[in-house]
Parts: structure tokens; C-alpha cells; sequence
């Protein structure tokens, strides 16, 4: 049996970095990440057979807990008929009705298969739509590695950002606008400077890609009206936060409508499915009926579609997200609680079944206000965790998630373990 050290060797003489995607690879918080060979309910099991209690979730797409039973049974149906056709099916036109039934500002909907592709497509139907070129970003908000958002903050309105990776031209990101989340002055100001010029605002209604951040209300009431007055296409990439904070989204949440809506993670129940919809007035641009092209051989999958149906059924069950919510808070709050018994400085949020903590004395409500956190204490925190069989994101960036599996009998048995690792933290900081 191979320990997750030499699969970890081996790995990197075939994969670049040893992973296929770089936060798996424990770049921020050093070690050697562990090798899931199954998943099952709240738990994750490597290739040593050690458990941990997973608080991933397949980056938030995991809601109703892994190898569920009822997606399995639907899923292995589906197989049978085949994999992929390459001609529409009516399971498309099921997803596509209850997506605009459970999304009201959705009117119509087309189906990718990352939240990457869903978010570029979003971005290149505003433009489409608008006949425009900028866009504005929100610094330290993730929308993929399409090239125009990869992107970095550059300094002030006048000069626009630089590339945030190496390959993709200063070109590519010369109409993108960097802006810091929750500046409502800042927005006012850009708007100012680039009237009727900004084809879409594309924003996390909740961040989770810098932790979890929330919007201030006047932040996001702004946001909505400023879009309005400039005929601008405002999108909410609600790729993390679409079914995972409530079941119409971030957007039932904060009571205001995007114009369109990008969703990925819980809507394929971790299956390769996104998607994008809204308007149809510029739903509508897209091709074959109008200039907008965007395509995809195995798009609207239909072992994927039948995993999502099945995903989508479970959620609409009765106070679903109101015990999701109540975990979620019951879990920060309880570590929040135990830390600061325990002398160690702890700042707790959640909405849905999404949450965040910061090693700092506040919530955070931008990037910046996220990296005054202290860094080299949730290093230690999150190694001492998983150590004792306790998965959190592999980075202070990132957002934690659960899902409905995860009872009370798992929380305590966290909070336990985590009372534990905050003595040894204290002791090692005084
Ligand atoms: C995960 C994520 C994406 C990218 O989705 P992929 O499926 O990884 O391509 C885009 N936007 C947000 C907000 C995300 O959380």
C-alpha cells in the first residue's frame, strides 16, 4: 500500500505540481496533501484509510453529502442509457424549467460544464448585449481562469490592473477594472470616469474565494441601481453560492435581482455541470438565434443533468436550509466560543451552508481587511486539524462548507478536537 508521501512523489513526476488543480496541493499551508480513495456522508477516507471529517466539500459542491444513496440509484439509471449524444434531451428541458422556477431573475438558462466556462460566457453575452467592452471586478473575488479575469488590482481608476498570471497578455485584461469589494465610492467613482462604457459588473454576492466576505447592504443596493442607471449587465456569480446559501441563491438572500446569474458546484452535485442564465431579452443574443457564440460538445450531460435533478430534488425539501444554516452557525459559534477560552483571537461568519473564520479580532469585509489575518496561526491550526482527522481548506482564503450530513454528533466531535488544538496553539504562542 502506498502511503500519500509516495503517491505524492510519483505524482509530481507526471502531473505539474503533482495535481490537477493548485489548491489541492497545500501550496499555502506546506505539507503533503493526503489522496482521497472514497467519500462517504461527512467523511473523506485517503489512501492509508485515515478518515476526516470533510469541511471541503468538494469546494462547496458537496451539499447532501458524499456517495448519497438517492443520486447514486438515479445516477446508475442514467448510465445505461448512455453516456453523451450530441443532440438535445428532454432531462436539458426539465433542469432548464426548474432553474428558472427556483431562480426568479433567471427567465432563461444554458448549461456548461465549469463555473469557468459559465462565467467567460456570461461576460462575453454582456458584452455582446451591451456593445461594450469594460468590465468591472471586485479584488480578491474568483471567477475562473477565463484570461480577461485573471486579473490582479492595479493602483486607481486611471490605470487598469496587470495580468495575475504569466500567459495571459496585457491585452486581454486591458477592459477589466479592479475594484475593492464594499467601496461603494469607489463603484460611484468608476462609473463616473467610464460613463455608458461598462458592459457588466461581475461580482461573489457573497465572496468566498478570499474566505468568506459578505456584502454591506449599501454596497450591494448601490451596486444594483448603479447598473440600472448605466445599462450595465450586473452578474452574480453565484457559482459557490447558487444552492448553497439558499435555495434562490445569494440573490433570495440579499432581496436584489442580477441581470444574469452564473451557477457550477452544488447544481451538478459534483458532476463537470454550470451553467449561466437571466433575461431573456439578453439570454436571447446567444447563438443560434443571435451573435453571442458559446458551445460545448458535452454540455447538458446527461449522467450529469440526471446528478444535478437529483441534487435539486433533495434541497427543496422541507427546512432544508434552515438546518443547514443552523449547523453552520452552530459550528462557528461553537469554535469561535472555544478559542476565545482558550486565549486564541477568533472572528466567525456563516450564511447558509457556507462559513468562514479569521484569525483576527473582526469579520473581514474586504481582501485586504482578510489578509491582516494571522497567516502562520492557521497554518498551524489547519495541520494540527487535520492531523487529528479534521479537513479544512488547505489555505486562509478560502471558505468552509458543509453539508447536510454533517449532524450535531460530527460538530461536537469537531469542537472537541478543535478545544484541543487551540490549548496547544496557546501554548505556543505564549
Ligand atoms: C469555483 C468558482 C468558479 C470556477 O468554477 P470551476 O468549475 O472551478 O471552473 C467561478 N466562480 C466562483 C465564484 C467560484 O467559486
Amino acid at each position: 500500500m502506498l502511503t500519500n508521501k509516495e503517491l505524492f512523489e510519483q505524482a509530481k513526476l507526471c502531473i505539474p505540481g503533482g495535481v490537477n488543480s493548485p489548491v489541492r496541493s497545500f501550496n499555502s499551508v506546506g505539507g503533503t496533501p493526503f489522496f482521497t480513495a472514497r467519500a462517504e456522508g461527512s467523511s473523506l477516507f485517503d489512501i492509508e484509510g485515515k478518515e476526516y471529517i470533510d469541511y471541503v466539500c468538494s469546494w462547496g459542491a458537496n451539499i447532501v453529502g458524499h456517495a448519497n444513496k438517492t443520486v447514486i440509484a438515479r445516477v446508475t439509471e442514467a448510465l445505461a442509457n448512455g453516456f453523451s449524444y450530441g443532440t438535445p434531451t428532454e432531462l436539458e428541458v426539465v433542469f432548464a424549467k426548474k432553474i428558472c422556477e427556483l431562480v426568479p431573475s433567471i427567465d432563461k438558462f444554458r448549461l456548461v460544464s465549469s463555473g469557468t466556462e459559465a462565467v467567460m460566457s456570461a461576460i462575453r453575452l454582456a458584452r455582446g448585449y451591451t456593445r461594450r467592452n469594460y468590465i468591472i471586478k471586485f479584488n480578491g473575488c474568483y471567477h475562473g481562469h477565463s484570461d480577461s479575469l485573471l486579473i490582479k488590482a492595479g493602483s486607481g481608476l486611471q490605470t487598469f490592473g496587470n495580468p495575475s498570471s504569466s500567459g495571459v497578455p496585457e491585452e486581454a485584461v486591458r477592459h477589466t477594472l479592479v475594484l475593492e469589494y464594499n467601496d461603494t465610492e469607489q463603484l460611484v467613482e468608476a462609473f463616473r470616469v467610464y460613463p455608458e462604457a461598462i458592459a457588466a459588473v461581475v461580482i461573489e454576492p457573497f465572496a468566498g474565494n478570499m474566505n468568506l466576505v459578505r456584502p454591506t447592504s449599501e454596497f450591494i443596493q448601490q451596486l444594483r441601481e448603479l447598473c440600472t442607471k448605466n445599462g450595465t449587465v450586473l452578474v452574480f456569480d453565484e457559482v459557490m453560492t447558487g444552492f448553497r446559501v439558499a435555495l434562490g441563491g445569494a440573490q433570495q438572500l440579499l432581496g436584489i435581482k442580477p441581470d444574469l446569474t452564473t451557477v457550477g458546484k452544488v447544481i451538478g452535485g459534483g458532476m463537470p455541470l454550470a451553467g449561466f442564465g437571466g433575461k431573456a431579452e439578453i439570454m436571447d443574443c446567444l447563438a443560434p438565434i443571435g451573435g453571442v457564440y458559446q458551445a460545448g460538445t458535452l454540455s447538458g450531460n446527461p449522467v450529469a443533468v440526471t446528478a444535478g435533478l437529483a441534487v435539486l430534488d433533495l434541497i427543496q425539501q422541507q427546512d432544508f436550509y434552515l438546518r443547514l444554516a443552523n449547523s453552520a452557525s452552530l459550528l462557528m459559534d461553537g469554535l469561535k466560543k472555544i478559542a476565545n477560552e482558550e486565549g486564541i483571537s477568533l472572528s466567525v461568519d456563516s450564511v447558509g451552508g457556507m462559513f468562514g473564520f479569521y484569525f483576527s479580532d473582526r469579520v473581514p469585509q474586504s481582501f485586504a481587511e482578510v489578509k491582516e489575518g494571522n497567516q502562520e496561526l492557521f497554518n498551524r491550526f489547519f495541520h494540527l486539524m487535520l492531523d487529528r482527522g479534521v479537513f479544512f481548506a488547505p489555505s486562509m482564503y478560502e471558505a468552509g462548507f458543509i453539508s447536510a450530513v454533517h449532524d450535531s454528533r460530527v460538530i461536537d466531535k469537531t469542537l472537541a478536537i478543535a478545544r484541543d488544538v487551540f490549548k496547544i496553539l496557546y501554548t505556543q504562542t505564549v
